[in-house]
């Protein structure tokens, strides 16, 4: 059988740890002997970013930003310990931060359903997509620590000198102030991501926040999205037969649990936060999240939620087969393999990433599948080694 063709390249990012074992594995087992696969490789693994400096992370998010799709393996995010491992010249920065930055994008996490590992939501049928605004708020916050009384203010200076002037609170004893922020040009950017995954999925996105509490700073995001959603997406929304609609985040709360899935839900920073933790454990298991970068231009750059796995790779280098999930791993290829086809119009390579895909699900609803999800399994599961997993489902392609 001739492999199939691909037009443009893949941006393939490796990794780390115990993915950069998998990221091999899927490439020899899953991939490559079905696709003639073109990719402009970057070695994101830690020595790597190490001798260049970290010059490879910002070398790979341009060439995303130029070529339109990546594949990203999990990377290690330097800590004191991991500079003493390895022996690094600098703490560098996450790599996640640095690509995101630079593509001014918007991540959105999505879990993998399984036929037999059932949400704790019981009346869930289709995952719900979460987007986070990743900027500002409370996450690029200034505090004080009020000692006794006195007045707080929020003063605004602008080019000219002028202040605008707000009294925060009048104390009369000791307390708290906090100062947060956002930008236009990021709410823009974001709410850009949000309709462009919208329609990409064919899916309602539902946006959400405290507008009614906070009527100037949240009330920002809803006027910006509606203001985008009007000039720029309403007639494709129409045309998909998708909606877009705010609602106040605790009637979202409300919402998305009496709900069946199959939306997105985007959220402001701290919200985003939070409930994608709460999302990604209600749906079953970390292993079983991906995540997606869409950057308001239209690149897009793929990979797992998870990270490197590390106390698996420790036995790994110890000689044992570990029974790590690839699953999310394998997606990350498949979203960037359909998109990549999307956007060159290979037909072949879209249904190659749908096949992989399936065979991937019907090996685990057959039974068969690595430790974690075991242990969720509702019937006769049997645990599979990472390499007898990929083994399993390549005999079903
Ligand atoms: P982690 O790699 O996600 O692993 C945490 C634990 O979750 C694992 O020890 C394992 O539990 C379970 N787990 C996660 N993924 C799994 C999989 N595919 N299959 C089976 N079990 C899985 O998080 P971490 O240990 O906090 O971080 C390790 C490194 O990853 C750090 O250096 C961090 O900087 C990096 N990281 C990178 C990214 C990224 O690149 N996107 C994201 C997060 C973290 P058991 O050990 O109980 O089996
Ligand atoms: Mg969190």
């Amino acid at each position: 059988m001739a492999k199939i063709a691909m037009k443009t390249p893949l941006v393939e990012m490796d990794g780390d740890e115990m993915t950069r074992i998998l990221w091999q594995m899927i490439k020899d087992k899953l991939i490559l002997p079905y696709v003639d696969l073109k990719t402009a490789y970057y070695d994101l693994g830690l020595k790597h970013r190490d001798e260049t400096d970290d010059q490879v992370t910002a070398d790979s998010a341009n060439a995303a930003l130029r070529l339109g799709v990546a594949v990203k393996c999990a990377t290690i995010t330097p800590n004191a310990q991991r500079v003493e491992e390895y022996g690094l010249k600098k703490m560098w920065k996450s790599p996640n931060g640095t690509i995101r930055a630079m593509m001014d994008g918007t991540v959105f996490r999505t879990p993998i359903l399984v036929p037999g590992i059932s949400p704790c939501v019981r009346n869930w049928k289709k995952p719900i997509t979460i987007a986070r605004h990743a900027y500002g708020d409370v996450y690029k916050n200034t505090e004080i620590r009020v000692p006794g009384p006195g007045k707080a203010e929020l003063c605004f200076t602008d080019e000219e000198g002028r202040e605008t002037r707000e009294t925060i609170m009048d104390f009369g004893g000791s307390g708290i102030i906090q100062g947060i922020h956002n930008t236009d040009k990021s709410i823009l950017s974001f709410a850009h991501s949000c309709f462009r995954r919208a329609l990409d999925m064919k899916q309602d996105l539902w946006f959400s926040a405290k507008d009614t509490i906070s009527k100037t700073y949240d009330h920002r995001f809803k006027d910006i999205f509606a203001e985008v959603y009007e000039a720029d997406y309403k007639r494709a929304f129409e045309e998909a037969g998708i909606t877009y609609f705010y609602t106040l985040i605790d009637d979202a709360v409300a919402r998305v649990i009496r709900s069946e899935g199959g939306f997105i839900w985007a959220l402001k920073n701290y919200d985003g936060d939070v409930m994608s933790d709460m999302l990604a454990t209600a749906f079953g298991s970390l292993a079983m999240m991906t995540s997606v970068l869409v950057a308001p231009t239209g690149q897009y750059e793929y990979e797992a939620a998870h990270g490197t796995v590390t106390r698996h790779y420790y036995r790994y280098l110890k000689g044992e087969d570990t029974s790590t999930n690839p699953v999310a791993t394998i997606f990350a290829w498949t979203g960037a393999l359909r998109k990549r086809g999307e956007l060159d119009g290979t037909d072949d390579l879209c249904a190659f990433a749908d096949r992989l895909e399936k065979a991937t699900l019907d090996t685990i609803a057959g039974g068969q599948m690595t430790g974690d999800l075991a242990r969720l399994f509702e019937g006769e599961a049997q645990t599979l080694t990472s390499a007898q997993f990929m083994d399993a489902i390549a005999a079903r392609m």
